[in-house]
C-alpha cells in the first residue's frame, strides 16, 4: 500500500486477524515520510452473496445494511460505532445461514431481532422503515 501523503511505499509494523469479524486489521508506516496509519482487509460480502428481492437479484452491499442500520440509532451517543457494531453481528449471523443467495426478509429480520435486543427505540424506528412482519 503506498502512503496516502507522500505517495511511496510502506510497509506493515503489526498486524491482527480480528476472528469476529472476519478481518484483518494492519498499522503501516511509509518508508519515506515515516507517517503511520491503519489499514483494514475484510472480506467482501458483495462477491459472496446476492441478494434476492422478489425476481431481483444484486449484490450483498455492507454499506447499505449499515446505513439502515445508522439511521435506526440515529438517538443514540455513537450511532456509528454502534451500527457498525450491530452490521458485523448481523453479518456473522447470516454466515451461520451457509447460503449464497440471500432474502432481502431473511437480512432485514436479522438485523431486526439483533436491533430488537441492543435498543427497543432503534428496533422500532428500523421496523417502521423495513415493514418487518415477525412482531
Ligand atoms: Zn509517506
Amino acid at each position: 500500500m503506498v502512503c496516502p501523503y507522500c505517495k511511496k511505499d510502506s510497509h506493515v509494523t503489526n498486524s491482527r486477524l480480528q476472528k469476529r469479524a472476519n478481518s484483518v486489521w494492519r498499522r503501516r508506516k511509509c518508508t519515506n515520510c515515516g507517517a503511520i496509519w491503519t489499514s483494514l482487509e475484510r472480506l467482501d460480502y458483495a462477491t459472496v452473496w446476492r441478494v434476492r428481492k422478489g425476481k431481483h437479484l444484486t449484490d450483498f452491499g455492507r454499506e447499505t445494511l449499515l446505513i439502515s442500520l445508522y439511521e435506526a440509532l440515529k438517538h443514540r451517543k455513537s450511532p456509528d460505532i454502534d451500527a457498525k457494531y450491530i452490521c458485523d453481528t448481523v453479518i456473522a449471523k447470516l454466515t451461520t445461514k451457509k447460503l449464497v443467495e440471500l432474502p432481502a426478509t431473511l437480512i432485514t429480520t436479522t438485523a431486526h431481532d439483533i436491533l430488537r435486543r441492543y435498543d427497543k427505540v432503534a428496533a422500532g424506528l428500523y421496523n417502521a422503515t423495513h415493514k418487518i412482519n415477525n412482531q
